[in-house]
């Protein structure tokens, strides 16, 4: 009993009794961050390797983003859509220009814009594609990660997510991810099929990349089938896998990308995450007007989506994205990255593959998903100051914000290789 315990036991000891225990976070206690990196309590400084699951795409307390903050929180933060504020219709307009789409409906976390999405196709799929009552189908991936509420988790595969959480929401069928096949079959057999919901790249499920064409070639048997191609980009989104997009393929110019010919339009996009540079929760889910007209005054709603705090924070983190070429620095040091991490993995016999696009990619460690050495290497690197996560026991995340500079990359590279191969003797 009189022993000393630090700071950093203190505060998990508080987050163990008087939290729910529905994470289970490395042992390290953040007070501080600024860019790529963080602090702990105890004022050791570490590299973000999973910038909040790619919410801080531009860095932490990025100072553009919080100065709007600061400005908006101190002349108007909430009137609720009940009356119009001057800030909303600057964001819709900004943002459908962006990313070039008619209309937007603002949300607050990504799971709500994923529930939004999936009403818009639901109602879509009754008034303009004549669904009979209560029968839209809507299909989505093996192993999708879309959130945590009761629908969402409702057509999710992973037994963590669901056990003991039913009964679930029908009107979903799953087909394997990146198995363009398997998505014809599928429309071809259900006629009540409205949307097809997908990650570009799935990243919970360990940053699965499909084949280059997959997201183009289910754009194209969505149409032929009359069915919304709804792109869950909330991870891969907003310059995270080196282009503004993942839809946007290999093109990361930022602006106009639908022009390019690798850009492949959803019908529905969907955002979250670094839509707000990680400072508060914003969504939003973009569509044209034939679609986002089934919303009418009183069928949707949020208390705080599209409040002018939100909004203008969102701007901000957005211009950041553009401002300084953040798709293309991705893009270039992932390259490099994925360089180096394939040159480890021919040297060690712990790490199998590289996999990823962009910032967005992680090393499989060559371990059953049981093995805790995943959880091990991640302590490891946390001693040597590199913050990452295992992710489905054996995978390891590396998501570095998006501001990372070639030079602290190369280091970070360092880290990661000393510190596997230590574990390989
Ligand atoms: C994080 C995430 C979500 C859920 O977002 P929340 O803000 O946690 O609700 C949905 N889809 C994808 C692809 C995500 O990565």
């Amino acid at each position: 009993m009189s022993e000393i315990i630090t700071r950093s036991e203190e505060a998990i000891l508080l987050e163990e009794q008087y939290g729910a225990h529905n994470y289970h976070p490395l042992p390290v206690v953040l007070t501080r961050g600024e860019g790529i990196y963080l602090w702990d309590v105890e004022g050791k400084r570490y590299f973000d390797f999973l910038s909040a699951y790619s919410a801080v795409n531009q860095g932490h307390c990025h100072p553009k983003i919080v100065a709007a903050l600061i400005q908006q929180a101190g002349t108007l933060t909430l009137t609720s859509r009940a009356f119009y504020n001057d800030v909303l219709g600057p964001f819709e307009q900004y943002i459908t220009n962006y990313f070039d789409f008619d209309k937007v409906l603002p949300m607050n976390t990504g799971v709500e814009a994923v529930e939004t999405a999936i009403k818009i196709a639901r109602k879509w799929g009754y008034e303009k594609k004549g669904i009979a009552e209560n029968k839209a189908t809507i299909v989505v991936a093996e192993n999708n990660f879309h959130g945590r509420t009761t629908t969402v988790i409702s057509f999710s595969n992973d037994e963590n997510a669901t056990g003991n959480f039913g009964p679930f929401t029908p009107g979903f069928v799953r087909i394997p991810f990146d198995d363009i096949g398997a998505l014809e079959d599928v429309l071809e057999k259900h006629p009540t099929i409205v949307a097809f919901l997908v990650e570009p790249i799935q990243g919970e499920a360990g940053v699965i990349t499909p084949a280059t064409n997959y997201i183009r070639k289910a754009a194209e048997a969505c149409r032929k089938k009359n069915v919304l191609l709804m792109a869950d980009e909330i991870q891969t989104g907003i310059a995270r896998t080196g282009s503004l997009l993942a839809v946007c393929g290999d093109c990361s110019c930022q602006e106009h990308c639908e022009k390019q010919a690798t850009y492949t339009r959803p019908d529905v996009l969907i955002l979250g995450k670094a839509l707000s540079g990680g400072v508060l929760p914003v969504s939003a889910v973009l569509t044209d007007n034939a679609v986002m007209d089934v919303i009418r005054p009183g069928q949707h709603g949020s208390t705080f989506g599209g409040s002018p705090l939100g909004v203008k924070v969102a701007m901000a983190a957005l211009e950041v994205v553009r401002g300084e070429g953040l798709a293309q620095n991705a893009r270039r040091l992932g390259l490099l990255f994925r360089e180096r991490m394939s040159r480890l993995v021919d040297n060690s016999d712990l790490v199998s593959m590289v996999r990823g696009k962009g910032l967005l990619n992680a090393l499989v460690i060559n371990t059953p998903a049981e093995s805790s050495v995943a959880w091990e290497i991640c302590l490891a690197l946390k001693d040597r100051g590199l913050l990452a996560k295992p992710t489905h026991g054996n995978i390891i995340r590396f998501a570095p914000p998006l501001v990372i500079s070639e030079q602290e990359l190369l280091t970070c590279c360092d880290i990661i290789e000393q510190t596997i191969l230590t574990f390989n003797q």
